[in-house]
């Protein structure tokens, strides 16, 4: 079983360079805490067949966990629920309680004089629009209902979450319900770090040459930073005393001390 994420962040906005991918960052870190790194990252433009083939491919791999993040929006320019009837062969029929809770909101904003009226109109209505079979989480900030998908086939327990792209709203539902619910448990990796200044990057050659040598087990990476000379030398395994190792090697093998 390929116990891996992947990100697809959807959005022509992305791939324009208008919006910044903080969506891909922020959870590439939460996945890091859990037993689902993120194996892959990819951004597709609002389009029905891309956004298909890039999670059929995904479903071909076998991937364990596949976030979908962006595209659930009330305008024809969001596209990501329609791809995913396709993607899956299933109709979108509207779901009950997310129609309830786009009323409410509708009415809400009706109440505070920022729409015309107090009825839903065809861009609320097609966000209760869900693919047949999903599972609607919770959104506690927004109108989007994220949702939880059982990929068919094998391996088993394999799910394609679906998020907002609105960044606080797409956060509220990884916090709140998709980490505890779908990624629960402990990271297979852990991580150690040094900082280094006034050192050229290049200097740690040997060093690192060394230590992929003494410590296969071990998987070292060299990040020079924005002020010339700042270098973090990151470290991670699936094992702590490995890793404890390792750190060690690195402090005395290293003709720097850290900063
Ligand atoms: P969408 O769900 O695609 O309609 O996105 C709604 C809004 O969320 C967009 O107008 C962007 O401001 C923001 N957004 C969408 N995708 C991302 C992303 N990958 N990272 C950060 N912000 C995003
Ligand atoms: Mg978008």
């Amino acid at each position: 079983m390929n116990q891996t994420s992947w990100i697809v962040a959807v959005g022509d906005e992305v791939l324009s360079g208008h919006t910044l991918d903080t969506n891909s960052n922020w959870l590439a870190a939460q996945l890091r805490e859990t037993p689902y790194p993120a194996a892959r990252i990819v951004v597709v433009p609002d389009s029905h067949d891309e956004i298909g083939a890039v999670l059929g491919e995904g479903q071909r791999q076998g991937i364990a966990r596949i976030f979908c993040c962006g595209g659930l929006g009330p305008t024809p320019d969001d596209r990501t629920v329609a791809a995913l009837g396709s993607f899956l062969s299933v109709p979108l029929i509207e779901d009950p309680g997310t129609l309830a809770r786009v009323r409410g909101r509708v009415r809400r904003m009706y109440d505070e004089g920022r729409i015309p009226s107090p009825e839903p109109n065809s861009g609320n209505l097609k966000m209760a629009l869900i693919p047949a079979g999903a599972l609607v989480l919770r959104n506690p900030v927004g109108m989007a209902p994220p949702l939880a998908i059982p990929l068919p086939g094998n391996p088993p327990d394999r799910w394609l979450l679906v998020l907002p792209g609105v960044p606080r709203e797409l956060r509220a539902a990884i916090e709140e319900e998709v980490v505890p619910v779908f990624c629960k448990g402990a990271s297979a990796t852990l991580y150690e770090e040094e900082h280094y200044s006034g050192v050229p990057e290049s200097q740690f050659y040997p060093v690192l040459m060394r230590l992929a040598e003494e410590h296969p087990e071990v998987r070292f990476g060299s990040y020079p930073q924005g002020q010339p000379g700042e270098v973090i030398i990151r470290a991670c395994s699936g094992d702590r005393d490995s890793l404890g190792r390792a750190m060690r090697a690195l402090r005395e093998q290293s003709p720097i001390i850290p900063s």
